[in-house]
């Protein structure tokens, strides 16, 4: 029954598969047994292997075992679960932290849990699955709204008029369009809807903004009633979810957030590894002027070759294709010159805006960055087919961007 469904997926090209590496994390690793580029990972900052960040959670294994041993309200809470909520309530600049054993987990905690007094949820259409699952354990009705489309929003606001204050879901950096938020415009319709905003930044946490406190501090909004949540997965190296707000909705959240309450707490090796990696965000901000100056060059070098990179304004650079079959084609291609980027494909993004998305790291090299470079350039220019498709793919980001875009992924 199942050989059949995937027979289904793959004449779609739809069929996902597991690749394994078998290195340190970096730029170079083995993937499948052979010497890759990696274009794919949210090491941002290039701390997952970083020595201050492997030694906390080393000398935190040797003192604390590596599981917690219980959830947090049993007898999982331990000292650098504490330590690293306070470091990350200072580091958003807010009251009070609350970790979760993993971003998604913190999404599935957080919303179902403001929802409990509101009418209506509004998701922007693009949001990540976690926080559409996350709605989906809500009783209150969802609205999906156009990617990016605040008018749009002000107008389902005022349609809506809700009797109780709704919520309002973004993620602030996009994870596959690499775009941004506007979150000016969000928080006043919020403000104004007597709404609350919570902005996912699981990719704007120490990529975004001066200090890389995340895409709040990017619009210089903190201080604005903004619930934010993050990972400690992608630009800090390790694992783990968070959120950060008011003293009041942490202490609620330990109340009522059932993925924190029945589930056993984050390894405290985890919990050090993040602060140490929040000490080197402080102490390097040089690691952050290195990714954004990589990104650029990419950014600028892809959209010259030729590619639709929609409205990416940070390190996540979607190469637009069209049909998966193609973006897999490109994929593939890239394997065989030693990179790997993935073919993003339905339902992560919808159907005709097919891609192959690229992350970049504060790990890369400019000779890296070249070399990606002339590579696309040759797949580029040996094949009149994906030429073709990449025309096709211009259209098909107009439609990704435009009013006319596709029922909603979510
Ligand atoms: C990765 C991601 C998550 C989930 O975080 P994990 O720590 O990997 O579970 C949530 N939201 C967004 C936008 C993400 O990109």
């Amino acid at each position: 029954m199942f050989t059949s469904r995937l027979d289904a997926l793959a004449r779609r090209s739809l069929l996902r598969r597991l690749r394994t590496i078998d290195s340190a994390p970096g730029t170079e690793v083995e993937l499948d047994g052979h010497r890759v580029l990696l274009f794919s990972s949210n090491n941002y900052l290039d701390l997952a292997a970083h020595p201050r960040v492997t030694e906390a959670a080393i000398n935190a294994i040797r003192r604390y075992g590596v599981g917690a041993g219980a959830s947090r309200l049993v007898s999982g809470s331990l000292r650098p679960h504490r330590e690293l909520e306070e470091r990350l309530a200072a580091f958003k600049r807010e009251e009070a932290a609350l970790v979760f054993p993993t971003g998604y987990q913190a999404n599935l905690g957080l919303i179902p849990t403001l929802a409990e007094d509101r009418d209506v949820l509004y998701v922007d259409r693009l949001c990540h699955a976690s926080l559409i699952d996350a709605c989906r354990l809500c009783e209150a009705p969802l609205r999906v709204y156009r990617h990016r489309d605040h008018a749009h929003l002000a107008r389902l606001l005022q349609q809506g008029r809700p009797p109780r204050p709704a919520l309002i879901i973004t993620d602030g950096v996009f994870s596959m369009d690499g775009d941004l938020a506007p979150l000016p415009e969000l928080c006043k319709a919020a403000e104004q809807a007597g709404a609350t905003l919570v902005v996912d930044d699981a990719h704007g946490t120490g990529v975004m903004g001066a200090d890389g406190r995340g895409t709040v501090e990017h619009y210089g909004l903190e201080g604005r009633a903004i619930v934010q949540m993050g990972t400690l997965s992608k630009a800090l190296g390790g694992m783990g979810g968070f959120v950060a707000g008011s003293r009041d909705l942490i202490e609620y959240l330990v109340n009522r957030a059932r993925p924190f309450i029945y589930t056993t707490a984050l390894p405290p090796a985890m919990a050090a590894a993040a602060a140490a990696a929040l000490d080197v965000i402080e102490a390097e901000p040089e690691r952050r002027a290195r990714l954004w100056s990589l990104r650029d060059l990419l950014h600028e070098g892809v959209r010259r070759i030729g590619f639709d990179t929609l409205d990416s304004r940070s390190p996540i650079i979607p190469l637009l294709v069209g049909d998966a079959d193609q973006a897999l084609a490109l994929s593939d291609q890239l394997l065989a010159y030693g990179v790997y980027a993935p073919a993003i494909r339905p339902p992560t993004v919808p159907a005709g805006t097919s891609r192959i998305r690229m992350s970049v790291t504060a790990g890369h090299t400019p000779a890296q960055i070249d070399h990606v470079l002339d590579v696309l350039k040759t797949i580029v220019a040996s094949d009149g087919r994906l030429q073709e498709s990449l025309r096709g793919g211009r259209l098909a980001g107009a439609k990704a961007r435009g009013r006319k875009a596709r029922s909603p992924s979510p």
